[in-house]
């Protein structure tokens, strides 16, 4: 009996574990970096190998999004755009969606041919679309998965050709020639405003049942429709056109569901199928931020030196090879980045600091030729030219995987968390080396500028630009703390803004820094001590407080 009842326990156990699993509503996770499944047959993953033959010359359209995988703007899109994939899949044959994640180094220069400075960017190529005809394509406004399907189908009726037939059918085309174009096949009218959008969207989801079906647009007061007396309540209408008459007639579709799901469902029962409901519809990727699974991450507290390191790969591989040429403004911003690194970054030997040296008097000479008009703009090329020598001759150490910035799922944490403790970093170490009786708070005014023209994320950018549009007042230059001050307090007014969103990793809620268990001293009365919060900043920020990871399993 016992032997009995403890069987039946661990079944019970194994049952709760097993169903908790499959309903596990955690944000789905697509290897190391990525947020798309790539055997989604609804969303092309492209990549710099494919990126131009999937495209170029294809009888369909293409919309395109470009992101990265650690923007948290692209993640909080990327349930609309897998969503709007589920919602248009019958649309392939017109329009096809992809991805290309531009954070991986292979894609940097696909993605900066397209021109995309800053994601997430949604493109769309028109069908047969020629990239060296030296066209633009349209970009796409972000949205709604409503407002996105919206778009393409104004899309796809400005750029295609009249197949599939979008427009309103002319008042005086003879009723003969549309039932002799349409001879076996059934014929329906979308009665309906011009404006609207229900006619096309039906006409593009049923496009694949087109040697069975002739489906069109009708303006709602236009004479095919005289007969029903239509009052702009009863829109839209659909009718059918019998082979013999010729006179049309009302079609009911249940008015209490969705509009365009509910005229697909009446047209294709009438050439008998049927579509399965749920396969149409869309679950929501619900992203309940819930602990899941075993996550053992490395003392939170310990600052590792490795992500600093990472971070400056990152930066120099990728965020600032963004522009095709670099103005003297660009160049100017990049030079006071490269030396604040050479300054303040706590590197761990002497030749990586040369690194950075060589890289400003290099960037400082581009900077000559484009104040004495010998340069127009300094190419991209010639930089990454010009980075890869200095890398051959100095070598910046390449970590492999975020350490202090590792999130539970590599979908969390990484880039961004890096960038931050970069710049608290070097807040701290212009204040310690800075002697004097005041600092001239260059660290946060360079941050400033490099955010604004090499922080991808555009939204995040768009943020921080707003968010600091104050900093020449709020810097105070004769209080040593004011930038270490400054910069934690911006920290913590993203930290609030964003607190509980769907990107927040669930091991890492977003807290009001430093946490009285971090440390007691920086509260008073339940409010924030900012001289003790500038000493802990000091303190944890310090160059001795940043170690190298050693690797237990190697
Ligand atoms: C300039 C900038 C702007 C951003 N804007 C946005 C935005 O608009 N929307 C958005 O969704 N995401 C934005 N992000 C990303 C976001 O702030 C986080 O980086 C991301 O959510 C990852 O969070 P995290 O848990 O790794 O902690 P992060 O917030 O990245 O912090 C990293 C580490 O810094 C320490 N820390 C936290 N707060 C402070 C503080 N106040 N002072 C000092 N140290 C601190 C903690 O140890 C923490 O683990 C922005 C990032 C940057 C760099």
């Amino acid at each position: 009996m016992i032997v009995a009842d403890k069987i039946f326990f661990q079944l019970i156990l194994f049952l709760i574990v097993f169903l908790s699993l499959l309903f596990s509503t955690a944000t789905p996770v697509y290897g190391q970096s990525s947020l798309y499944d790539p055997s989604n047959p609804n969303i092309l993953t492209l990549d710099s190998t494919n990126f131009t033959t999937t495209i170029e010359s294809q009888s369909n359209a293409f919309v395109v999004q470009f992101y990265k995988h650690w923007c948290p703007y692209c993640k909080r899109f990327a349930p609309a755009w897998r969503h709007l994939a589920e919602d248009i899949k019958a649309w392939k044959s017109v329009v096809k969606l992809a991805v290309i994640n531009c954070a991986d180094e292979e894609n940097v220069a696909t993605c900066r041919s397209a021109a995309i400075p800053f994601v997430p960017t949604i493109h769309f190529y028109p069908s047969y679309w020629n990239f060296s005809s030296g066209l633009l394509p349209i970009v796409v406004k972000k949205g709604t998965v409503d407002a996105l399907r919206n778009n393409l189908t104004t899309l796809i009726a400005a750029t295609s050709p009249k197949d599939p037939d979008l427009t309103l059918i002319e008042p005086l085309e003879h009723r003969i020639s549309l039932t002799n174009e349409s001879l076996g096949k059934k014929v329906f009218l979308i009665g309906e405003k011009n404006e609207s959008k229900v006619g096309s969207e039906v006409i593009l989801d049923l496009y694949n049942f087109k040697d069975q079906l002739t489906i069109r647009r009708a303006n709602w007061q236009s004479p095919w429709l005289d007969q029903f007396e239509l009052n702009e309540t009863q829109l839209p209408i659909l009718v059918t056109i019998p082979k013999r008459g010729f006179v049309p007639i009302a079609v009911q579709y249940n008015q209490s569901k969705n509009t365009r799901r509910a005229i697909n469902d009446v047209i294709l029962r009438s050439i008998q199928v049927t579509i399965n409901a749920s396969s149409s519809d869309f679950t929501t990727q619900a992203s309940n931020n819930v602990r899941s699974g075993n996550f053992s991450y490395v003392n939170n507290n310990q600052l590792y030196i490795d992500d600093l390191y990472k971070c400056l790969q990152q930066i120099l591989t990728n965020e600032i090879l963004i522009y095709d040429t670099y103005s003297l403004e660009k160049i100017n911003s990049l030079r006071n980045f490269t030396r604040t690194i050479e300054r303040y970054f706590p590197f761990a030997n002497s030749s990586e600091r040369i690194f950075f040296a060589q890289l400003s008097t290099l960037l400082e000479s581009h900077e000559t030729a484009l104040l004495t008009n010998v340069s127009a703009g300094v190419p991209v090329n010639d930089l990454v030219k010009q980075i890869d020598d200095l890398q051959n001759d100095y070598t910046l150490p390449k970590p492999d995987e975020w350490i202090t910035c590792r999130g539970s799922s590599p979908i969390y944490r990484g880039y961004t968390c890096s960038l931050w403790l970069l710049w608290h970093t070097l807040t701290v170490i212009e204040h310690t080396t800075v002697s004097g009786p005041s600092t001239d708070h260059q660290v946060v005014f360079t941050m400033r500028q490099f955010i604004t023209d090499f922080f991808s994320c555009e939204e995040c950018r768009a943020h921080f630009i707003n968010e600091t549009a104050n900093i020449s007042n709020e810097i105070n230059q004769s209080d040593h703390f004011s930038s270490i001050v400054w910069l934690w307090s911006i920290h913590n007014s993203v930290n609030r803004r964003i607190a509980g969103d769907p990107t927040e990793d669930p091991y890492f809620p977003k807290v009001q820094f430093p946490e009285p268990s971090r440390c007691m001293k920086c509260y008073h009365h339940g409010k924030f001590n900012e001289n003790q919060v500038a000493k802990f900043l000091i303190n944890r920020y310090k160059p001795s407080s940043w170690v190298q990871y050693q690797n237990p399993n190697s």
